[in-house]
């Protein structure tokens, strides 16, 4: 079953990935976020006096480990700024503000952070800032909320009493020590987009949500690929014909997953699960997906396959009951 391939427009969709990428913090960042947390900046003196801050994890001139980290700050000078006028979601503030590289007093070398100044009009290189803690203190960066300028009103503690607040630190005030994993930062990663599909796969797309798998055949090669590309990546010429592919299919290799990740609940399948590149019938090329609906052990090279289709297209292939493709009928597609 074939037909010259329709023109329709592209399909368009935000896609959003997000994860929280967590990783220990080593023996130097461990010190300088722990500190943060009792609202105390370090900082690490090199071997040539010069004091980093943040503090360096090997000196740039020994290639040695810093020795005992030093108190800088906490107010400090603006050395360079770039305006950020539409914050972006996740970043220190929802307001615009500036990015700012901060030599902290006490300190040789810059560390980058917020300054809330207001405007734009109202920052400087040379303006002098100090840092506005988080109210609650969780040993990140975060745990300044921002710097602002010294000859502002006092702030002190974001969503804090300014009166109450003292932003030289010497008083942990509300800090929450609970909040605080030692040793570990969590840093959610955020990437949202638009996605446009070409042609090729929007034409399959729209044939997935009325349950038809469809591919695209070479003029030159005959070749069948599905998904489709748009183009024959053996001959480089468009791909002229759809082609309508069955919902049978071959294992042709796979593997057993045994890591989870998170959310992976909601999905209905849990590990240990196959993830297979199955061979449809007359497709010359092979796609990953889901091999459920038996034990994982079960599941071998050659064995014959079937979709299932769910609310967004084919949920899982499952065992066709059938006898095993011959080697030989996969064997051009591994
Ligand atoms: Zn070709």
């Amino acid at each position: 079953m074939s037909h010259p391939v329709a023109q329709a427009a592209p399909l368009r969709a935000p896609l959003e990935i997000e994860f929280d990428y967590t990783r220990s913090l080593g023996p130097v960042l461990s010190q300088f976020m722990a500190a943060l947390a009792e609202r105390r900046i370090l900082g690490a003196r090199g071997a040539d006096g010069r004091v980093h801050a943040p503090p360096f994890e090997y000196d740039p001139v020994s290639a040695e480990p810093p020795g005992d980290l030093v108190p800088v700050g906490p107010e400090g000078t603006v050395v360079s700024w770039s305006w950020m006028p539409e914050p972006l979601a996740g970043q220190p503030l929802a307001e615009p503000f500036a990015w700012a590289l901060i030599r902290l007093d006490g300190a040789d070398t810059a560390m980058l952070h917020a300054v809330d100044a207001g405007s734009a009009a109202a920052m400087r290189t040379g303006l002098r800032v100090r840092p506005r803690w988080a109210e609650r203190p969780a040993g990140s960066i975060r745990d300044i909320a921002c710097f602002e300028p010294c000859d502002g009103p006092a702030g002190g503690v974001a969503g804090a009493d300014p009166a109450g607040a003292d932003p030289a630190g010497a008083d942990p005030g509300g800090a929450d020590p609970g909040d605080v994993t030692p040793g570990m930062t969590i840093t959610p990663v955020r990437l949202h987009y638009m996605h446009t599909a070409s042609p090729g796969e929007s034409a399959y797309l729209r044939g997935l949500a009325e349950h038809r798998l469809l591919g695209q055949r070479c003029g030159v090669c005959g070749q069948v690929y599905v998904p489709p590309r748009g183009t024959c990546p053996a001959d480089g010429v468009p791909t002229s014909e759809e082609v309508e592919l069955p919902e049978s299919g071959t294992v042709t290799t796979f593997c057993i997953v045994n890591v989870g990740y998170p959310g992976q609940k909601a999905q209905g399948f849990t590990p240990p699960y196959v993830a297979a590149a199955v061979l449809l019938d007359g497709a010359d090329i092979a796609f990953q997906h889901l091999v459920l609906g038996c034990d994982p052990g079960e599941v071998r090279m050659g064995m014959r396959v079937r979709a299932v289709w769910g609310e967004d297209g084919v949920s899982h292939f499952e065992p066709a009951g059938e006898p095993d493709a011959m080697y030989e009928s996969y064997a051009r597609c591994l």
